[in-house]
């Protein structure tokens, strides 16, 4: 709708052009302007141009309406400083006057629907063909919009038809701008997780003291040190380090947190697990025969008709097998509960994870 809104396209067709290229028609069609600056993505396109127009949120709340310029709307990547309840109702742009030009341009790496890896934003005043006032504003390369002032200061007092000389760019990109990767939160320490290289092994032992003993190294966790932490979108079935057993090739076997990167990586390495390789379970009838279909997708399968029940007549899906949803009781009694009935045997949802991961 922006992007064709004729208004836009006459006073700011820069804002209607950047608005057209969000994402894709779906997530345009879909996603709002308010929604999108109240995301605080750090890669998204609105925050940018809209912070070197100068544009401003209005936000309505319990305690009133309010007004924050969308510069200082973020806090921080995926955070804003908006309060409970409180919700963006308009952008106010100021109009640009007779001198003013913007565009925005982002580089995109692979298709038209990806997010930015780099975008700029630039707004000028131009006088008698001499740029008078400049602002470059960049998005993606740091948590939030970088307002790039040396760069704006560079094209200051120069004729539009003669470009800086930016051979000395190089020299000022390298180093000077803070990438999402540089962002250090003081005494954050820094995790790296082992992976299993293996699709199926049993963990027979874990051995973690070499990796202890890697300069900064303060922790190293492993299944028997977090218990059986599961998660998991729609049914929390996997477990965050491996326990037991290994169930596809790059399963988290253990993680390690150290006060550097290199340290973490370097402990990882350490950390020696032996693995009694098995037989890799490949594919849905392989996986199903192992273990069949979660309890709770079971229960979900049409009674009638409908393609998980007739996979089922027809043999491909293994048949309900004891109580429906007893697991999943089970699994509700919590932390408690499985406390004192001691170590369960772990027959892994694995073939619910590996059915929606081929999907
Ligand atoms: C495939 C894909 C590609 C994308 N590509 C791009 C891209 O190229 N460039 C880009 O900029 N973005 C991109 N996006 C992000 C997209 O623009 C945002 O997801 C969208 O703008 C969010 O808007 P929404 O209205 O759906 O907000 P929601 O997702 O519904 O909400 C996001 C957050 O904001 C809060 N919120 C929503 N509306 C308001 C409001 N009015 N006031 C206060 N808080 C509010 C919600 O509570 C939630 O926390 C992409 C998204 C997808 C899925």
């Amino acid at each position: 709708m922006l992007a064709r809104d004729p208004l836009l396209r006459r006073e700011l067709p820069a804002a209607a052009a950047m608005f057209g290229h969000i994402g894709n028609v779906r997530v345009r069609a879909w996603g709002t302007v308010g929604g999108n600056l109240a995301l605080a993505e750090p890669a998204q396109d609105p925050p940018v141009l809209l912070t070197a127009l100068d544009a401003d949120v209005l936000v309505r709340g319990p305690g009133g309406t309010r007004r924050v310029p969308v510069a200082g709307l973020a806090a921080g990547p995926m955070t804003t400083v908006l309060e409970p309840g409180e919700l963006i109702t308009h952008v106010a742009v100021p109009r640009p006057g007779p001198d003013e030009r913007s565009a925005y341009l982002k580089f995109l790496p692979v298709t038209a629907d990806d997010y930015a890896t780099v975008s700029v934003a630039v707004r000028l005043r131009v006088a008698g063909g001499v740029v008078t006032a400049a602002r470059i504003v960049c998005g993606a390369v740091g948590p939030l919009p970088v307002d790039c002032a040396e760069a704006a200061a560079l094209v200051v007092g120069r004729p539009t038809a003669e470009p800086p000389d930016v051979s000395e760019a190089w020299a000022r990109v390298s180093g000077g701008a803070g990438y999402v990767g540089d962002v250090r939160v003081p005494d954050a320490l820094h995790a790296a997780f082992v992976y299993s290289p293996w699709p199926a092994a049993r963990i027979e032992g874990i051995d973690v003291g070499p990796a202890l003993e890697v300069p900064g190294m303060v922790a190293v966790l492993t299944a028997d040190g977090v218990g059986e932490i599961r998660t998991g979108r729609a049914l929390r079935d996997y477990p965050v380090l491996a326990a037991g057993e290994v169930r596809f090739a790059g399963q988290r076997v253990a993680a390690v947190a150290a006060t550097t990167r290199e340290a973490a990586r370097e402990g990882a390495a350490a950390v020696e697990v032996d693995y009694d390789v098995r037989p890799a379970v490949l594919g849905l009838d392989a996986a199903v025969a192992v273990d069949p279909l979660h309890p709770s997708r079971l229960r979900r399968l049409p009674r009638r008709g409908g393609r998980p029940a007739r996979a089922q007549r027809a043999g491909r899906v293994a048949p309900r097998r004891g109580r429906p949803g007893r697991r999943l009781r089970r699994r509700g009694q919590g932390v408690r509960g499985r406390l004192r009935r001691g170590p369960q045997p772990r027959r892994a949802a694995g073939a619910a994870c590996l059915r929606r991961r081929r999907v």
